[in-house]
């Protein structure tokens, strides 16, 4: 480990702790981060004395450009150090109580302090001070999990999901990230806490929710989630989607599964956290929408309808941003059908003018979802529809090279329409101007101002409307 420790930022807390007479370690993310080469910015030390005190040290020796900022309340101090964020704190042993997470706390061992960490992965620890500079500390064998792929809890697993529930979903969060198996008694002791997961703020749930989403396969996560009976209190909506229903001998399939299959489709092609929400929420209205017709089987009719206009209370539930990402959600659920409609009929100019027109510049994406979209088993029926949404994109291509129509506005706006014919804002207002639209998008006009004028006149004489100065 001793190579390894080439920040040179340890020297310093080195030389410093020695000189304060202080045992300091770095512990937890860091160490496991190292162990397992992935890119670690967070730094924490563990100080068997004043975390302050020794962080003060360090920031008087890195000189002017490193400022401490002290926590008195938290006992903690934080540098931040070019782009690493090096946080100190003093040992410390907690204990907890039964109604909340916030733990008791007191001065303790490093032993202690490795004792209250969250899973064996996360309590190792290495000594900074000369003598032992380099030395593992690894009471739990992290480094052999780590080895195996296992998520495992330091002590008994009911005592530590029980004191703080939010290692529940930390532990998923890690299987999924790492790809690890979470232990047997782990994954047991879950199922039995699940409940406990209410004392948890949405934030901090939601939080983990999306590192599990932006894991390179989500669905790892979400099959525990709903393995454990987690998913029924983090997220109900979802868990409806699973299951599947038979009548007259015909079954729909099970959408929770079909949802994880788009899910980790389109994780292969974006890295864009509110497109694989996208993925996620594209389906959540089928349940709601779900019919037994004889002549057709099973139907969804208007779920991609239903479910957008679902997104903004599951944001406001989730604790998701209730911006201009929400709508964006909105918008590809609402549209995830439009381009298999294009790929199954005879694709026209104005059919595709039209979904350029709602897409806008959301268009590239929407085709990523449609593609992820599908999970046929027969290689055969993938194929033939991966090469009908190939024509829909070269369609698309196309027409928005001619008419230019993803950030377009129609010709005549609503002022140009009140001041032709002097008339207030109203109804008929809105109505000449979607009509203009329509026409353009339809073909039926082009896309030039006179043409639109013209048509313009035309449909407000339906109301009995003049040119004004006539
Ligand atoms: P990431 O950096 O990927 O978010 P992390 O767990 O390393 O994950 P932090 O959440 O900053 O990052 O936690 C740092 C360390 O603190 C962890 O490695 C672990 O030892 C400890 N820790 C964090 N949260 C908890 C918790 N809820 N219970 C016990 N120990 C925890």
């Amino acid at each position: 480990m001793k190579t390894k420790l080439i920040h040179p930022v340890f020297e310093i807390i080195s030389q410093c702790a020695d000189e304060m007479q202080v045992d300091a370690y770095v512990i937890g993310g860091w160490v496991r981060d190292l162990i397992l080469h992935r890119p670690c910015k967070d730094i924490d030390i563990v100080a068997i004395g004043s975390g302050i005190d020794l962080a003060q040290k360090v920031a008087k020796r890195l000189g002017n450009k490193y400022h401490v900022t002290v926590y008195k309340n938290f006992g903690t101090a934080q540098i931040a150090y070019d782009d690493y964020d090096v946080e100190f704190v003093g040992a410390r042993k907690e204990s907890y109580r039964q109604e909340s997470r916030k733990p008791i706390v007191e001065n303790g061992t490093l032993e202690d302090d490795q004792n209250r960490r969250d899973f064996t992965i996360n309590a190792l620890a290495i000594s900074l001070n000369k003598t032992t500079y380099g030395k593992l500390l690894d009471p739990f064998d992290g480094y052999r999990d780590m080895e195996d792929g296992i998520i495992r809890t330091p002590l008994n697993p009911d005592v530590t999901y029980s004191d703080d529930p939010l290692r529940m979903m930390r532990a998923i969060r890690f299987a999924t990230q790492l790809n690890y198996v979470i232990e047997q008694d782990s994954l047991a002791s879950i199922a039995r806490n699940k409940e406990r997961i209410q004392i948890i703020s949405k934030e901090r749930i939601t939080d983990e929710l999306n590192k599990i989403i932006l894991s390179p396969t989500p669905s790892i996560g979400f099959k525990l989630l709903f393995d454990t009976g987690l998913l029924h209190y983090i997220f109900p909506q979802m868990e409806l989607l699973h299951g599947v229903q038979t009548v007259s001998g015909k079954s729909h399939k099970d959408n929770f599964y079909h949802t994880l299959e788009v899910l980790d489709n389109i994780c292969k092609t974006t890295d864009d956290l509110w497109l694989r929400w996208s993925a996620i929420l594209h389906d959540i209205a089928k349940p709601a929408t779900k019919r037994f017709e004889p002549e057709h089987g099973w139907t969804f009719h208007g779920h991609e309808d239903r479910g957008a206009r679902m997104v903004p209370k599951l944001f406001a539930e989730l604790k998701l941003p209730l911006n201009e990402k929400m709508k964006y959600v909105q918008k590809l659920v609402l549209l995830h059908l439009r381009p298999i409609v294009l790929a199954k009929s005879e694709v026209t100019d104005s059919a595709i003018r039209r979904l350029l027109f709602e897409a806008g510049d959301d268009i590239d994406d929407l085709m990523k979802l449609c593609e992820a979209d599908i999970t046929s088993k027969n290689e055969y029926k993938v194929q033939k529809y991966l090469n009908n949404f190939e024509l829909v994109r070269r369609k698309l291509k196309e027409v928005e090279e001619k008419d230019n129509i993803r950030n377009w506005q129609p010709p005549i706006t609503g002022e140009d329409i009140m001041k032709t014919f002097n008339i207030p804002a109203g109804r008929e207002v809105g109505i000449i101007k979607n009509s203009i639209r329509e026409a353009i998008l339809d073909g039926i006009i082009p896309n030039e101002y006179e043409k639109a004028f013209q048509f313009m006149i035309e449909k407000a004489k339906e109301f009995g409307l003049t040119k004004y100065n006539e």
